[in-house]
């Protein structure tokens, strides 16, 4: 068995605590606004915020709509699909037409040359083109929601965004650049380097980035590099910062275009920069900024990728209905066959709630009334993996078709529904913008921020003792009201006849609410500073709170449906399912917490990695060894 040399181990350990210390300097600390989700995680349901459903205004429908049918016509007239998967290309005619009807400034501010939509409007119509081909989709989705445009509107000067926002808008292509093949979910490991020159007008970017979607055809990038470190208290710590880069500057160089297995279409490649001189005035923000710019980019960008979710969903849905009724094998139609129809009741009801929560976070997003990076969160992480369930299932009840292409089902002359393009394509979903295991920690970490503002020094073995006493009364004059009151039965809160016929559904919100909260300060308590590495427990809280986020949201949506259309039953019943599944995972949940396996499976996991068990992988080629001599003869062939 092999074992991590002590010296390897303190190594790690230095990389982990620098890992935190970076990501915690560039978190959002503020709360300006009141945020529905971090409530629930602290036992504070706050009805008020959730009550009513954001809805568009009349003048943000009219334009969207007027958008959304323009948009509709041109990709039924002019996107083929099939050819950008064939061609693993999105044909120059298409991206000229998107950029013609103003596609690249979608939600930019018409002062600037966009067409000023709102949040909603754009997720829809990122949804809509994305229900028809996901890689145009990708084209217009990073460069709004993570390109150039977004972190300009919130951190640029006013010189920057009129240098770049109406280039941005017209059309100009952007990217953005964060990743590199050694910094993924961790970027205190960024080595690419900007250095400013002599003269001080300058600087100049040296390093690799990777995965850069659109970055093989973008004009502008937003890269993030580092800085020279900065002493904070008498420590050197590590400075990202953020330049907005010119693609045909000298030195820039696409490395390769890289293919995936799904989205085909997308422009995305490793690209290096030597040397890449930039002026100073296209740094954004201050130096040391880059790091909050880009999570803060992020936490906003993650609002539409929940919507283009939302398009599987309902692609699913349409091809189910027409499949399940049209199949008949066993005597019936193979949506009547229970096993079908449990898939089927399911995947309906949760399409509901996903748009829900989606459009919930999206409308607030437009009010501006609220903190959305939770709920933003939680719907980016629930609906990239639902998703790919519904699709999953989706797969299996088309059977065998559900396997095959949609080009192969045309040559035979069957309807080519795209299922295992959508699987393809769908997958990344839970990778990018905050994979599903960083928004668990994500989450659970602004889960515990109440707490951790009051007790951490408590629980921080490096604090002082005057850091610690002073921690200790405060939290002694905090918990002895909090801590008692979430003890306090649901019915003292007598607030829950506002949503009617769900009431008893935010009675459970409420109760489960107050539980959630006692089990994150038992949590804190039980594991003091090791909580941060219970990653099992902690995912089981964010499950929970995400879970009660979304009945609460579905419920909101169906009061404002049921007011919109009183006679109209459906939405009422697609929600009250989806809240009586939703509260068997939650129970789960809670069960879990205390009594499960996880000593076990942490333990037969490390085993595993000390290759206690390689014994189980005889009788295969293996795949290292395949890779290996696949890697040989490739730089065989290039030596030759
Ligand atoms: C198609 C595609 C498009 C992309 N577009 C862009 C783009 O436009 N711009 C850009 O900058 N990047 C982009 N990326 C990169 C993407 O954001 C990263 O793949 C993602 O951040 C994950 O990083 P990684 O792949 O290096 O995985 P790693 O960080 O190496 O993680 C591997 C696995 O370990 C898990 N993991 C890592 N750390 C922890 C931890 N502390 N606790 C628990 N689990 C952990 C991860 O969740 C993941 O499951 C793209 C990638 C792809 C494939």
């Amino acid at each position: 068995m092999s074992t991590q040399a002590p010296d390897n181990m303190s190594h790690l350990k230095d990389q982990h605590d620098e890992a935190m210390e970076v990501a915690e300097a560039a978190r959002e600390t503020e709360w300006k606004q009141p945020s529905y989700a971090a409530g629930l995680f602290m036992g504070r349901v706050q009805p008020e915020l959730i009550r009513n459903y954001p809805e568009p205004t009349t003048e943000q429908v009219l334009e969207g709509e007027a958008m959304y049918e323009k948009v509709r016509s041109f990709i039924e007239e002019h996107v083929d699909p099939l050819q950008v998967e064939r061609d693993a290309k999105i044909p120059d005619h298409v991206v000229q037409g998107f950029r013609d009807m103003g596609c690249f400034g979608l939600k930019l501010p018409k002062e600037y040359g966009g067409l000023g939509l709102s949040q909603v409007y754009y997720n829809k119509i990122v949804a809509l083109i994305g229900s028809y081909s996901a890689s145009v989709a990708v084209l217009i989705s990073a460069h709004q929601s993570i390109g150039v445009p977004q972190p300009l509107k919130i951190f640029g000067t006013k010189e920057q965004k009129q240098k770049y926002l109406p280039r941005l808008a017209a059309g100009a292509i952007s990217a953005f650049a964060l990743t590199e093949p050694n910094v993924g979910s961790d970027p205190a490991k960024m080595t690419a380097t900007a250095e400013l020159t002599e003269d001080g007008n300058y600087y100049i970017i040296n390093g690799e980035k990777l995965w850069c979607t659109n970055g093989t055809v973008a004009e502008l990038l937003i890269v993030m590099v580092r800085t020279p470190d900065k002493i904070v208290n008498g420590k050197p710590r590590k400075q990202i910062s953020a330049f907005i880069v010119e693609t045909n500057s000298p030195g820039f160089e696409i490395v390769h275009r890289c293919e995936f297995i799904g989205l085909r279409g997308i422009e995305n490649g490793l690209l290096r920069f030597k040397d890449v001189k930039v002026p100073k005035g296209n740094l954004i923000g201050k130096e040391g900024m880059g790091l909050k710019i880009a999570l803060t980019t992020l936490n906003n960008g993650r609002l539409t990728l929940p919507a283009a979710c939302g398009a599987y969903f309902k692609q699913c849905l349409n091809i189910n209905r027409d499949w399940a009724n049209e199949r008949v094998q066993w005597g019936a139609p193979i949506g009547k066959h229970e096993a079908v129809a449990n898939k089927l009741g399911k995947m309906v009801a949760t399409t509901y709630a996903m748009e829900a929560a989606t459009y919930y976070a999206a409308g607030l997003a437009d009010s501006g009334t609220a903190d959305i990076r939770l709920e933003a969160a939680m719907a980016k992480m629930q609906a990239s993996e639902a998703a790919w369930h519904a699709i999953d299932e989706t797969l299996q009840i088309r059977g065998g078709r559900g396997y095959e292409t949609e080009q192969s089902l045309l040559a035979r002359g069957e309807k080519p529904y795209g299922v295992e393009r959508m699987l393809r394509d769908s997958r990344i979903n839970t990778i990018i913008e905050g994979a599903s295991e960083i928004m668990r920690l994500f989450l659970a970490r602004e889960a515990l921020d109440p707490h951790m503002k009051l007790g951490a020094d408590l629980i921080n073995p490096k604090s002082s003792l005057g850091a610690k006493i002073k921690s200790f009364f405060k939290s002694a004059v905090f918990y002895s009201w909090w801590y008692p009151t979430r003890w306090l039965p649901t019915f003292l809160w007598k607030r829950h006849g506002q949503f009617r016929s769900f009431s008893k559904h935010m009675r459970f919100v409420e109760r489960a609410s107050r539980r959630l909260s006692r089990n994150i300060f038992h949590g804190m308590m039980f594991f003091q500073a090791g909580l941060e590495k219970r990653q099992m427990f902690l995912g089981r809280i964010v499950e929970i709170g995400a879970e009660l986020f979304t009945m609460s949201a579905v419920v909101s949506k169906a009061l404002a449906d049921q007011e919109k259309s009183p006679n109209d039953e459906t939405p009422q019943q697609l929600a009250d399912l989806y809240c009586c599944l939703a509260k068997r995972r939650i129970q789960q949940n809670f069960r879990e917490l205390w009594r499960n396996d996880d000593v076990k499976v942490r333990y037969v996991a490390q085993r595993f990695l000390a290759d206690d068990y390689q014994w189980l992988e005889a009788g295969i080629i293996e795949p290292e060894a395949i890779a290996l001599r696949l890697l040989e003869q490739v730089s065989q062939s290039s030596a030759a």
